[in-house]
């Protein structure tokens, strides 16, 4: 008998090994041919050979795409599909009728190979899929390779590394984390990478493109600029000097890298919609035409943009929530710690730009103001906690057009700050100043090569780390803040800081720009919701607040205010007068019906404002400074 059984082991191990001839390494060879002639007509074309065994297959079409935090591969714009045999013969083919991102058909006996042809449509992208997708217009053009990508379903994209190859319009450059094998023809064979790594790999490309190395002694970055004005990428030295320092000054949190040189992917166009997405090797940063050589919009969101996406290098990518590890396009990740991958990026992106001088202190200081009154406004989280933006987090990529307060936004990001925020600031109040988040940052995300690309990591190891700093209870506090609805708005983090809030009374010029850039009137603090530049309500409305007493909702027009015509001006006026007058009159239009109401409002103008509490440590201006340069 135990002979016998010796006997059958053999012929197991044997048929194991048989098996995994056939769908081993070997036979996952993958040629991608991407044909981007087209890109200027908004087409992208791709032609893919696989081996393919006969009988039924299933092929997929990438749906979680990292970095989307939903399952959004834009599959909706496919224009052409067709799975080819060597002789040209088409296939008949079935797409999944539950999973649109899936697509069956019979390979006859004798086919060991198809071609499988993909036409797709740039520049439609939906709210999920805009840092996924592929653009192009007649001088510029962003591809992200899973767009004109179906490869065989059971693959693992970790264990097959396609040769790609790419020809582009006549005299376009291009910029990519891939590296360019040879030139010929103007086609660029790239050099294999997994499937994986090459999706993690996008290409902006176009007739203008400019590379400009930042100089700084950590590990190399490149800053890669194209658009349809020339102009447009010539930064001012001191802005790159500055870019320069994002990097020097993350280098001195992480001290190792998870990438060998990192790219900096920007387009400049108005064309291009605004947008950022993570890469371990680079990243995709879509700004406006100008936004880069003027000086107004680095002091909005184009600030902190690439430092953001920088940081997702180390946190989201190298290492990331385990649930959002799955190996494949098609597992639907589990997002629920989003406060981290996010959270702690936002805090570190806009601390880093402080640091490396793209933003004033005080700037960010005006910055944080902005983001509590926002938060306080957020009256969702009594039914809704934190953690529930990041699980549902797919759903709400768009704000709310009415009611925003009430549904919530992805708060994980500006929320999730405060907590990272509050976290530093309860390091350094246990340790005296003697520790920070900066020694948990070091720590956790220290690059270990043998675990490239990526190293999972679950919410008790980030707590076990962050007690290895300042044993403080982490999970437990932070649990309090992410799981659990709230009554309002936490504000301890405000005192940790060193700083107590105060209403202001003249507009900070913060909120000035911003109201001309956001074209609406910051009222907010004082009648419970801003009113847009025509006197349109705006959807996030303070239950409690004299407008929502005075029954007004989103989609409601304020046309007169006081007994006059509706104007921004008049409309600060009738707010700063309440404080004589008792009330502000308005006369709305709501859908087809015009009413006067009486808002009981006596408060005058107001805006948050955070101030210096000098019985305590400055630990804001403390995680501001810069490390690298002081
Ligand atoms: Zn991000």
């Amino acid at each position: 008998m135990l002979r016998t059984v010796a006997r059958l082991s053999v012929w197991v191990a044997l048929l194991v090994a048989s098996s995994a001839l056939v769908v081993g390494a070997d036979s996952q060879s993958m040629t991608i041919e991407v044909d981007a002639r087209d890109l200027p007509r908004k087409l992208l074309h791709a032609r893919i050979t696989v081996p393919v065994p006969p009988g039924e297959q299933r092929f997929a079409y990438p749906k979680w795409m990292p970095g989307t935090h939903a399952g959004s591969g834009p599959v909706q714009n496919v224009g052409g599909l067709r799975f080819l045999t060597k002789d040209g013969k088409a296939l008949d083919w079935k797409r999944d009728d539950v999973e649109f991102w899936q697509f069956v058909c019979v390979v006859p006996p004798g086919i060991s190979e198809l071609t499988i042809e993909v036409d797709y449509i740039c520049s439609q992208p939906d709210a999920n899929s805009r840092g996924v997708d592929s653009f192009g217009n007649s001088l510029i053009g962003v591809i992200n390779w899973n767009t004109c990508l179906v490869y065989p379903f059971a693959w693992k994209p970790t264990d097959v590394s396609p040769t790609l190859s790419l020809q582009l319009p006549e005299g376009w450059k291009y910029a990519t984390a891939l590296e360019a094998h040879e030139e010929h023809g103007g086609i660029v064979s790239f050099k294999p990478e997994p499937l994986d790594e090459l999706i993690d790999s996008p290409l902006i490309c176009g007739e203008h493109l400019r590379t400009i190395p930042l100089e700084q002694d950590f590990a190399p970055a490149l800053l890669h600029l194209v658009s349809e004005s020339e102009s447009a990428t010539n930064l001012k030295p001191e802005l790159i000097a500055k870019y320069a320092n994002v990097v020097a000054e993350a280098g001195d949190i992480f001290k190792s890298a998870p990438y060998d040189t990192y790219h900096f992917l920007v387009t400049c166009s108005n064309d291009i919609p605004a947008n950022g997405l993570e890469h371990r090797r680079s990243s995709l940063n879509g700004v406006g035409e100008r936004d880069l050589i003027e000086e107004e919009p680095i002091k909005g969101w184009v600030g902190y943009l690439l430092p953001h996406e920088f940081v997702h290098a180390w946190c989201g990518k190298y290492r990331r929530p385990a649930a959002m590890v799955t190996g494949d396009f098609h597992t639907p990740q589990h997002t629920e710690l989003l406060w981290v991958y996010e959270g702690l990026t936002q805090y570190l992106g806009e601390v880093l730009n402080v640091r490396a001088s793209i933003w004033e202190l005080d700037h960010y200081r005006r910055h944080l103001a902005n983001d509590i009154s926002f938060l306080k406004s957020q009256t969702g989280r009594q039914w809704r906690p934190l953690e529930d933006t990041a699980v549902a987090s797919g759903q709400l990529r768009e704000r709310s057009t009415y009611w925003g307060g009430l549904r919530r936004n992805q708060d994980y990001y500006v929320e999730g700050k405060l907590l990272w925020l509050e976290i530093d600031g309860k390091i350094r109040e246990a340790t005296s100043g003697s520790k920070s988040l900066d020694d948990f940052l070091g720590a956790f995300f220290a690059v270990d090569n043998s675990k490239l690309p990526v190293s999972p990591f679950t919410f008790d190891e980030l707590c076990g780390a962050l007690e290895a700093v300042a044993p403080l209870g982490w999970k437990q506090f932070i649990e309090s803040r992410v799981a659990e609805t709230q009554e309002s708005l936490p504000l301890d983090v405000v005192g940790l800081l060193g700083y107590r809030l105060q209403y202001a009374t003249e507009a900070p010029e913060y909120v000035k720009d911003r109201e001309k850039e956001r074209k609406y009137v910051a009222t907010l603090d004082a009648i419970g919701a801003d009113v847009g530049d025509g006197g349109e309500v705006r959807s996030n409305i303070v239950p409690g607040s004299p407008i929502d007493v005075a029954n007004l909702g989103p989609g409601t027009t304020i046309i007169g205010v006081n007994g006059r015509k509706f104007s921004n001006d008049r409309l600060k006026d009738a707010v700063k007068d309440s404080v004589m007058r008792g009330n502000i009159e308005l006369l709305v239009l709501t859908g087809d019906t015009y009413r006067t109401v009486t808002l009981d409002y006596k408060d005058g103008a107001k805006y948050l404002e955070l101030v210096r509490d000098d019985a305590k440590p400055d630990y804001l201006t403390a995680i501001c400074a810069p490390r690298k340069r002081s």
